[in-house]
């Protein structure tokens, strides 16, 4: 288990009775805890360090209510900076949906859970806002992957692309549109093919399929609990393609979601909704509240 940073900073605090201001002392010392708290919940060292030197700037210098110990002072401090950067300009969540038949692209490494979230996603958007949405998937060299799609579909009573041999991700795409519009579709999701890394020749094929589609979102699909690479996996496909939000999977795990901070902070990109379980309902809006909370412990 964690030490939480509650627990951290208590006994950094203990040894200390000043009331009155917090001192730099007292900030720099609690600090050191934060950062090691922000390393072991998988935050990146730049972006914990950047992070740290906000929240002195807050910290430095300002009244200790008679209320609260400088320890809960720093904490809510803490607590309140990392709101601020993983909420950004907030947004209501909602997928931008209108203008039928709205394009929605998947994009995100194999096994990040991303025709999990598509079929997710689709379920909550037919459910919650009565939209009629098609799902394709243009996973042209794993047929596993499109079979796993259509049992999705089956399962939670959204139509799918029907499966064509030998067509590729473009055509598939553009298969997708015509039966959208002619079909009455509010949303069609494009599932596209995922790699165990970033390569070229992904990037390539999901540039083509985005420039056919013109999507009015661009989901990004990430493992939670892969920390680190998680970032660099957003950086990547946030320069080439432009994602417009993340999909942060797996936090029903034992991660601690610093990704999640990192995230943010490196792309500037919302995170929209966060993954928490296998089954079709374990999907939630990104309230970050909750992971700031889980970062701290
Ligand atoms: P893809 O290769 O990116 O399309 O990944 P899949 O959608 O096939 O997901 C890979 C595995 O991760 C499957 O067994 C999913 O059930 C599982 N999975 C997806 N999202 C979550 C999640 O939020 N939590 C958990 N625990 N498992 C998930």
């Amino acid at each position: 288990m964690f030490e939480s940073l509650s627990d951290r900073l208590g006994g950094v605090f203990d040894r200390l009775t000043k009331q009155g201001a917090l001192s730099e002392d007292d900030v720099k010392t609690a600090l050191r805890e934060v950062r090691v708290a922000l390393l072991e919940a998988d935050v990146s060292l730049p972006v914990a360090r950047d992070f740290i030197k906000a929240v002195q700037d807050k910290a430095s210098g300002q009244s200790v209510t008679k209320s609260v110990t400088p320890g809960q002072q720093v904490v809510k401090i803490v607590h309140d900076e990392l709101v601020h950067v993983l909420a950004g300009d907030g947004g209501d969540g909602k997928l931008k949906i209108d203008n039928p038949p709205a394009p929605i692209l998947m994009v995100g490494l194999q096994g990040s859970g991303k025709t999990t979230t598509t079929a997710k996603l689709a379920k909550r958007m037919k459910e919650r806002e009565g939209k009629k949405v098609l799902m394709a998937s243009l996973d042209v060299n794993r047929p596993a992957a499109m079979e796993q799609l259509q049992i999705l579909g089956v399962q939670i009573g959204v139509d799918t692309l029907p499966i064509v041999k030998g067509e590729d991700p473009v055509q598939i795409a553009k298969r997708a549109k015509t039966q959208a519009s002619m079909g009455g579709y509010d949303v069609y999701m494009l599932d596209t093919a995922g790699r165990l890394s970033i390569d070229e020749e992904l990037m390539q094929q999901v540039e083509a399929v985005r420039d056919v589609a013109n999507p009015r979102e661009t989901l990004l699909v990430v493992d939670g609990l892969t920390g680190q690479d998680a970032v660099h996996t957003a950086e990547n496909f946030d320069e080439r393609i432009g994602i417009s939000g993340v999909v942060l999977t797996r936090m029903d795990g034992d991660g601690r979601g610093g990704a999640a901070l990192s995230m943010r902070a490196v792309t500037g990109k919302p995170i929209r909704f966060v993954g928490l379980g296998e089954k079709m309902d374990a999907i939630e809006e990104f309230h970050a509240e909750r992971v700031a909370g889980r970062i701290l412990g």
